[in-house]
């Protein structure tokens, strides 16, 4: 029987196959036999399709694209990516949250935005969400925090009684919470959001000048959101909204963008900003530090496997090139390291081998062996060594990255700055951002999550930290829960 001139089906090992439907049997009725190798292969591959999922952020979709300066920040960086001219190949990867690898792209959650740079100074990555903020600021509180939003151990069920317990004992979620039960909270399309750094990163220039950097890549498309009604909708009828409309968009020709703008602060003011400009829960107002155009990125290709781009792609915010430095942020110092340790959990201790993860620019690590290392390793494979291999390069990797500290082993909030309450932010979102048809629709969607299995005390406790965030509010969503 011929296959009309098509590829050959082979093995993966490349060898021919006899048959795409029949498994090898003693006769026609007879039983299989256990030579049929093809058979065993496919089995056996099926059987292993799925690595861990992600946790959190197990459900996403994500596109290839560039990144072009479109101003000159060489004052403040020397980062390669952001000097003028500079055009960057990069990886972007949209999820939710909480949600499992299946679970409806339009549940209430923040989003994450992560960003791949492959540069010539190594890959950087931006692990970011579509959120300036965070709901906790110590990485003690953030497996618990998780925890909190996803299953119970008993029935497997999401409970918000759960969410809003560990919301309502920790007061500096209040920020994130107001923020993800209003508008923002849902956003259209992951096309209609912004991007944030959320946290402040530390960048350094050409002659060892440091200024502490946030980033906010800001819609072209606009901001847009659903409400709860379209998202629930939604959620029944199509539950890859989000991941269908990226992917339809970048294949009609509408390749989406966002412009880079950065907040930059004078290394100095650190120390006596209004707000601790450290906390991941606090902004910097754009009136203490405007915005400033930097760049555009845009997506402009659809992956063409989801698996091997997408759901192995790597973000890890240990990647950070010469010109960019961490900050005494104690969340981005706590995912420096549980992000790559995540990788090596879900894919082996040889991640950055995968494609998507591997750098354009050269390698020369010390790594070597491990599981599914396709790369070889050349010698020598030691450090320090006289037979020319690799030597660090200080002035690669100026010392002025970090920044001094001293102090008294102790378990501690960090300093609060003179105008630091963890109310304060999030009342101003409400008071000054919000208009009133905004806080009707935050009213009703707070009141609809309370609705929905959260018992005494909790209940209490979440009119009074409404309260807390704005009287009113506070008042309306207490109100509107008796009636309701
Ligand atoms: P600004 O007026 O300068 O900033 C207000 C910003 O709020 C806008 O620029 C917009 O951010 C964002 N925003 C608009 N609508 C919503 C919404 N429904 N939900 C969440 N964010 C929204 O005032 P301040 O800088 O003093 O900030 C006031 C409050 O605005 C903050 O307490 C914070 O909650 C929120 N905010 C501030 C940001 C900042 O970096 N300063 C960024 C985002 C929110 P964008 O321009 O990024 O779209």
């Amino acid at each position: 029987m011929s296959n009309d001139g098509r590829k050959p089906t082979t093995t993966d090992a490349g060898i021919p196959v006899p048959s795409d439907e029949y498994s090898l049997t003693v006769g026609p009725d007879g039983p299989i036999l256990l030579q049929d190798h093809y058979l065993l292969e496919q089995m056996a591959n099926f059987n292993r399709e799925r690595i861990p999922e992600r946790q959190p952020h197990a459900k996403g979709g994500g596109a290839h694209g560039r990144f072009e300066v479109t101003n000159d920040v060489s004052a403040y960086t020397r980062a390669a990516l952001f000097q003028p001219g500079a055009t960057t190949e990069m990886l972007a990867r949209f999820s939710t949250v909480a949600g499992e690898r299946g679970s409806p792209d339009t549940w209430r959650d923040p989003r994450g935005f992560a960003l791949k740079f492959y540069t010539p100074e190594g890959n950087y990555d931006m692990v970011g969400n579509n959120t300036p903020i965070f709901f906790v600021r110590d990485p003690m509180k953030f497996q618990p925090f998780i925890r909190s939003q996803k299953r119970r151990a008993d029935v497997n069920l999401r409970d918000h009684d759960m969410q809003w317990d560990f919301w309502t004992l920790s007061p500096e979620t209040a920020h994130q919470v107001t923020w993800l039960m209003g508008d923002r909270g849902i956003p259209k399309t992951w096309r209609h959001m912004n991007g944030y750094s959320s946290h402040t990163y530390l960048w350094v220039n050409a002659e060892g000048e440091r200024f502490w950097v946030k980033y906010h890549f800001k819609t072209d498309q606009g901001i847009d959101y659903l409400t709860q009604e379209e998202a629930d909708r939604l959620a029944g009828a199509d539950a890859d909204y989000h991941t269908r409309d990226l992917y339809e968009a970048i294949k009609r020709g509408e390749y989406p963008s966002w412009t880079l703008k950065v907040q930059i602060m004078p290394f100095e003011d650190a120390a006596d900003y209004r707000f601790n400009p450290f906390d991941l829960t606090k902004v910097w107002p754009h009136g203490d530090y405007p915005l400033m155009e930097v760049g555009r990125m845009t997506l402009d290709r659809n992956p063409t496997d989801y698996h091997t781009e997408i759901e192995q792609a790597a973000f890890e915010p240990n990647n950070i090139v010469p010109g960019i430095g961490f900050s005494p942020d104690r969340m981005l110092l706590a995912r420096v390291f549980s992000y790559a340790d995540a990788h090596r959990a879900r894919m082996g201790v040889n991640y950055k081998q995968i494609p998507v993860n591997r750098p354009q620019a050269p390698v020369h690590a010390y790594s070597k062996e491990g599981a599914m290392r396709v790369i070889k390793s050349e010698d020598p494979v030691y450090a320090p060594n006289s037979k020319g291999g690799p030597a660090a390069d200080p002035e690669r990797w100026p010392y002025q990255a970090g920044w001094a500290a001293s102090g008294e082993f102790m378990h501690t909030a960090q300093t609060p700055h003179r105008e630091d309450d963890d109310f304060v932010q999030a009342g101003n979102l409400v008071r000054h951002v919000m208009d009133d048809a905004a806080r009707e629709r935050l009213v009703s969607n707070v009141v609809g999550h309370l609705k929905d299995g959260v018992t005494q005390p909790v209940l209490e406790r979440a009119f009074e930290y409404w309260r807390r965030i704005d009287p009113d509010v506070g008042g309306r969503i207490a109100a509107a829960f008796e009636h309701d």
